[in-house]
C-alpha cells in the first residue's frame, strides 16, 4: 500500500507547483490532520482525498476540503461524495492552494500515466459566463467542461463556484458526476463552510477541472475484505454496506428513503417550521402541520415523484445508497429541503424546487442561506423590516393558520428568490460580504434588537456564523469548534448539558475517523469500527492512527472560540426544547426539571449556564494531556 501521502502545492498566483510527500502516520493519516498542519502554515485552502480513495471500500471516494473558513472564521472541514473517484487518478492524496490568481480563473489540472501533473492557471470571464445557458454555477461547470473537457481521456470532474462566492463569505463549492462524456444532474456540494468564497476571493481560483489516467496502488482485494467483515459482522462487505445503508436508499419502515424521506416521515412534533416559530406553538397544532401540509403533501409528492419511480442517483462512485433523490434535475435532501421548505413557509415541492434551484445556481450554502431567507421572512411579517428596504416586493404569508398549501408556498418561494436577487444584486443594501451576523448586527444597531433575536445561528468569535443543522436539540447550537455539520450530538433525547458535551466531543472523534480516512458517513454503520481495524490490516497503525485522532480534535478544539448564543430565539430554542421533553414526551428526570425551573426563573442565566456545562462537557473530554 501507498506509504506517503502526496500533496501538490499550487501557488496560484504564478501556476508554480511541487509535490511534497509525507509518511503515512508519521504524523499525518489523511486529509484532516495533514489539511490542519498546512492551513496552520500556510493558510493554504485544502483538497484532497482518503488513504483508502479508489479502493474497493464503498463511500472511500469523498473529497475533503479544509483550511480557516470565511464565515465560520475558525478552522472547517467540508465534504463532497464521489469527486474523489476522479481525483485519484491524479495520483496525489491533496492539493494545498496558497496566494491568489490575479484575475478569476479556472484551475487545470491533468495526469496521464507515466507523466507529471499537468497545472495551468487560466483566466475566465466569470461574470460573462455566469450570464450564459443555464447561468450561475452551472453556467460555469458548462463553460469549463467545453473549454478543457476535450484534454482529458477519461471523464474528469469539474468543482465550480457561483456568483455568491464573490458577494458572500458563504459561496459552496458544486461538482457533478460526469458519464460518457456528459454532466449529470446530481449535484453534490461542499456546501458548509464558505469554501467557495474562499476558492475565488482568498485564491482567484472559480473552477477546478481535473482528471487523469495515472494509476495509484489502492486496495481491491475483495476475498481479503470480505474475510475481515465475515470475522466482524458475520457478513461480507456487500451485505454489511447494504444493511447499513438502508435509511439513504429506501427504509421498508417508513415506505421512503433518503435523508428527505426519512426525516420527514419520522419528525412529527419535532419538526420546525417558519423559522422556529413552530416551538412556540402547541403540540397539536405541530402535530397538524406535520400531518396536513408533510405527510399529506410535501412528503406524499416527494415519494409519488421519487421514491416510487425510483428516480435515485449516486454521487460517482459505485455505491448501493444511491441516496440521491431526484425529480428531472432537482436532487433532494433534507437540510435544503428543510430550510427552503417548511422553515421559509414552504410546504409545497414545486414551490421549494424552485427557491432551492435558485439558491443552488448562485452558489450559496444552502443551509446558510435558508437560515437567512426564513429569518428575514419573519423579519418581513413582523414589519421589523420593509419589503423596500430588503429589496422585494411582498410580505411572506408566514402562519400556518389559513395557509393554502400551493399557493401560499409559492408566493413565499417568490419572496425568497427575489430575497436571493437582492443579496446578490444589491450588496448595499442586503450585505453579506462579512456574514449574516455582522448584518444583524448592524441592523439591529438601526431598528431594534429583534431583528437580530429572530435569527438562529452558532457565533464563533467576533463576526464567525453558522445556521446550524435542522433538528431541534441542544446538540445543534453546543459551543463546538466546528459547528454547522454533524461533529457533535444532534439525538432527540435530553442529556445534562455536561454529558451533552461530553457525547460531542465523542461524536467529533468518530467523525473525525471517517473524514480523516476520507469516507461518506452515511457508510458509518461499519466504516467507524472497521476503519482502525482496516488501518491495523493495511498499515500496522490501528493504535497511532486513534491517537493521532484524539489530538486532531483537540488541537482543533484548542482554537475553539464559540461565542455564547447572542439571539432570544437561540435560548427560546433551548428552552422549548426542554419543556416538551418533559410535557409531551413526559420525561420526569429530575435533571431535566431543574433546568426547566431555572430557565422559568430566569431565562438568559440558566442559557448561560447550560450553554458553559456544554462547553465544559466539551473541554474536560478534548484534552491533548
Ligand atoms: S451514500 Fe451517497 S454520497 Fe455516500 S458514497 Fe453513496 S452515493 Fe455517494
Amino acid at each position: 500500500m501507498e506509504s506517503h501521502q502526496k500533496v501538490l502545492f499550487i501557488d496560484a498566483a504564478t501556476a508554480y507547483y511541487r509535490i511534497n510527500r509525507f509518511i503515512v502516520g508519521e504524523p499525518f493519516f489523511g486529509p484532516i490532520d495533514l489539511g490542519l498542519h498546512l492551513a496552520g502554515r500556510y493558510r493554504s485552502l485544502n483538497i484532497g482525498t482518503g488513504l483508502l480513495a479508489g479502493s474497493i471500500f464503498p463511500g472511500a471516494n469523498r473529497l475533503f476540503f479544509n483550511g480557516f473558513s470565511p464565515c465560520w472564521t475558525g478552522f472547517y472541514v467540508s465534504s463532497m461524495g464521489g469527486a474523489g473517484l476522479v481525483f485519484d487518478n491524479l495520483g496525489v492524496n491533496m492539493i494545498s492552494i496558497v496566494n491568489r490568481a490575479s484575475v478569476p480563473s479556472i484551475l487545470y489540472l491533468n495526469r496521464n500515466r507515466g507523466e507529471e501533473v499537468e497545472v495551468r492557471i487560466e483566466p475566465v470571464r466569470i461574470q460573462k459566463v455566469w450570464q450564459e445557458g443555464r447561468r450561475g454555477i452551472y453556467a460555469l461547470m458548462d463553460y469549463t467542461f467545453e473549454r478543457f473537457g476535450e484534454y482529458y481521456s477519461n471523464d474528469p470532474r469539474i468543482l465550480a463556484v457561483g456568483p455568491a462566492s464573490v458577494i458572500t463569505d458563504f459561496g459552496a463549492v458544486d461538482s457533478v458526476p460526469i458519464s460518457k462524456g456528459k454532466l449529470g444532474f446530481a449535484d453534490t456540494w461542499a456546501g458548509r463552510g464558505g469554501f467557495g468564497s474562499k476558492l475565488l476571493q482568498e485564491h482567484g481560483i472559480a473552477a477546478i477541472i481535473y482528471g487523469g489516467t495515472f494509476i495509484t496502488e489502492d486496495f481491491r482485494d475483495r476475498k481479503v475484505a470480505d474475510q475481515w467483515f465475515i470475522d466482524k459482522y458475520q457478513k461480507k462487505l456487500a451485505a454489511k454496506d447494504l444493511e447499513a445503508t438502508t435509511k439513504y436508499r429506501f427504509d421498508p419502515g417508513f415506505q421512503t428513503g433518503g435523508t428527505l424521506g426519512v426525516n420527514f416521515a419520522t419528525l412529527a412534533g419535532n419538526m420546525v417550521s417558519f423559522n422556529y416559530r413552530s416551538i412556540f406553538m402547541n403540540e397539536q397544532e405541530r402535530l397538524d402541520i406535520h400531518d396536513k401540509f408533510i405527510l399529506d403533501h410535501y412528503l406524499k409528492q416527494f415519494n409519488e415523484e421519487t421514491i416510487v419511480p425510483k428516480k435515485q442517483k449516486t454521487c460517482g462512485e459505485p455505491c448501493v445508497a444511491v441516496c440521491k433523490k431526484m425529480h428531472g434535475k432537482y436532487k433532494k435532501d433534507y437540510e435544503p429541503y428543510q430550510v427552503m421548505g417548511p422553515l421559509s413557509g414552504i410546504f409545497d415541492q414545486r414551490a421549494a424546487e424552485k427557491l432551492n434551484h435558485h439558491a443552488d445556481m448562485y452558489g450559496f450554502d444552502a443551509i446558510s442561506v435558508g437560515g437567512v431567507v426564513s429569518w428575514l421572512m419573519e423579519c418581513l411579517y413582523e414589519g421589523y423590516l420593509t419589503p423596500k428596504e430588503l429589496g422585494v416586493k411582498q410580505i411572506p404569508v408566514f402562519s400556518h393558520k389559513d395557509f393554502n398549501i400551493a399557493t401560499d408556498s409559492m408566493h413565499n418561494a417568490d419572496i425568497g428568490i427575489a430575497l436571493l436577487d437582492s443579496i446578490i444584486e444589491k450588496p448595499n443594501m442586503v450585505n453579506l460580504k462579512e456574514g449574516a451576523r455582522k448584518f444583524a448586527r448592524q441592523l439591529s444597531k438601526d431598528k431594534g434588537k429583534q431583528i437580530l433575536n429572530a435569527f438562529v445561528y452558532n457565533a464563533y468569535a467576533r463576526n464567525g456564523w453558522m445556521v446550524p443543522n435542522q433538528y431541534w436539540t441542544p446538540g445543534v447550537l453546543s459551543p463546538m469548534p466546528i459547528m454547522g455539520k454533524y461533529y457533535m450530538y444532534y439525538g432527540k433525547d435530553f442529556l445534562p448539558p455536561r454529558d451533552l458535551g461530553r457525547k460531542n466531543a465523542d461524536r467529533f472523534k468518530k467523525e473525525l475517523i471517517l473524514d480523516n480516512l476520507g469516507m461518506c458517513r452515511f457508510h458509518r454503520g461499519w466504516a467507524e469500527e472497521m476503519i482502525p481495524e482496516i488501518l491495523e490490516s493495511l498499515y500496522g497503525l490501528k493504535k497511532k492512527f486513534l491517537k493521532t485522532i484524539s489530538e486532531t480534535a483537540s488541537r482543533i478544539n484548542g482554537r475553539n472560540s464559540s461565542v455564547f448564543w447572542e439571539s432570544d430565539r437561540n435560548i427560546d430554542l433551548i428552552y422549548t426544547f426542554l419543556k416538551r421533553k418533559q410535557t409531551v414526551d413526559g420525561n420526569n428526570d429530575a435533571e431535566l426539571a431543574k433546568w426547566i425551573g431555572r430557565f422559568e426563573a430566569n431565562k438568559k442565566e440558566a442559557a448561560l449556564n447550560f450553554w458553559y456545562e456544554i462547553h465544559k462537557g466539551i473541554h474536560e473530554s478534548l484534552k491533548e494531556y
